[in-house]
């Protein structure tokens, strides 16, 4: 089958996952598109199986010995930060740069999105405007599907090659039953990054902290000497934070503490945030200013009005990647013999890839082709999805 054919008919499916959902995974519709991928998986006479988590697996035997064996990964849910059906996906012939009109009322100009600038002359796939497109990550499975193909009618020679498709990567969830038990990969990529000819391998170190005040109420007419407000002690927590670590004043692979809620009465605060950092003393020094500043407070009105507790959620894959960079130059290497120039920037992020490198599995992130994901304005040039399966072959071959 044709990869855009591919790529429009599991756009079409409604796979979007579902953070408030206490099943798993999210939305019993993710196994729908398991399904159809495990009969397209049949036809290629890929082994292949579902499991009971909506995980879907295949493996291609190795054709010779002594060469690694690779995985590569993509996941079948969409973000639930747009509408994601029905996705009703147009096919722009050799865009000319020029502003597209997605309906009566949106439009996606290259100044507003500098990425449609590194597309011209492409073919694009947009949206109507009213749904995102699922490129993410459905544009990994139509390029993981199309080398599996392109391999079969091949006579490339190759070691093990297995394949997973994911569910509920997009409310963090994508790892939770992974099945390392088959899944024996020297290595793998997910391959689910923006433009081709990306290999991530550094993200942040996360974690999340929780902050909560125990204030003393007492009527305001009363109050003279006595009253301790948590609401006020909380602001006082968070403006003691340093400033420039506050997410909007950083980028690259500077750090940064987010707060994400503050709810409270005078008798109880709470403060939620997040901390992110891609190196991991700086990480722990974020974590320590909290400590520090909650010490102050708690000496500062005599009793124990503070509370800090920090977990941890996913730490920068490179710390475990740079002693083995065996996957990383295969992929760079592979981008170069095909005309390509890899870039890595550092993801501001978390990926699938981090949790299963943390596991055991190194697995750094491809580019895809797709743009401005978990959004209306979401596209994908097929020009580069093409290219993304010849960066998988190549891997392969050179390994
Ligand atoms: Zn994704």
């Amino acid at each position: 089958m044709e990869i855009v054919k591919r790529f429009i008919s599991y756009a079409k499916m409604d796979t979007q996952s579902d953070p408030n959902s206490l099943t798993f995974p999210s939305t019993s519709k993710q196994k729908e598109l398991a399904r159809l991928l495990l009969k397209e998986l049949e036809q290629l006479k890929i082994s292949a199986f579902k499991d009971e988590y909506g995980y879907l697996y295949g493996k291609v035997p190795k054709t010779v010995p002594n060469k690694p064996s690779i995985g590569f990964i993509a996941h079948m849910d969409t973000s639930f930060d747009a509408p994601g059906f029905p996705v009703k996906p147009r096919i722009i012939k050799n865009y000319d740069g020029s502003t597209i009109k997605l309906n009566e009322t949106l439009s996606m100009d290259k100044e507003t999105f500098p990425a449609l600038k590194e597309v011209i002359n492409d073919d694009l796939i947009v949206t109507d405007g009213n749904t995102l497109l699922g490129a993410d990550n459905k544009a990994g499975i139509a390029i993981i599907m199309d080398f599996l193909q392109v391999l079969k009618e091949s006579k490339l020679e190759h070691g093990d090659i297995y394949i997973a498709f994911t569910p509920d990567e997009e409310i963090g969830q994508g790892t939770k039953y992974f099945n390392y038990d088959f899944f024996k990969a020297d290595f793998a990529y997910t391959v689910d990054g923006g433009k081709v000819g990306t290999v991530e391998y550094e993200n942040f170190n996360a974690a999340s902290a929780k902050v909560t005040f125990t204030g003393k109420s007492i009527h305001p007419g009363d109050a003279k000497n006595r009253l301790v407000n948590a609401l006020q002690v909380a602001f006082k927590f968070n403006s003691m934070l340093p400033p420039f670590l506050d997410p909007a004043n950083t980028e690259n692979k500077e750090g940064f503490n987010h707060l994400t809620s503050a709810s409270g009465t005078v008798e109880k605060a709470e403060l939620n945030y997040i901390i992110r950092n891609h190196d991991y003393d700086l990480f722990l020094h974020q974590q320590r200013d909290f400590h520090k500043i909650k010490d102050y407070l708690n000496d500062y009105y005599g009793y124990q009005i503070c509370e800090v507790e920090i977990n941890e959620s996913y730490l920068n894959m490179y710390e475990i990647l740079k002693k083995d960079l065996t996957p990383i130059k295969l992929a760079t290497q592979a981008i170069k013999n095909i005309g390509l120039t890899p870039t890595s920037p550092p993801i501001r992020g978390g990926t699938d890839g981090a949790r299963l490198t943390y596991q055991g599995l190194p697995c750094p992130n491809l580019g895809t082709g797709g743009f401005n994901f978990h959004s209306r304005f979401e596209f994908l040039s097929i020009n580069q999805m093409k290219k993304a399966v010849l960066i998988l072959k190549e891997i392969v071959k050179i390994a």
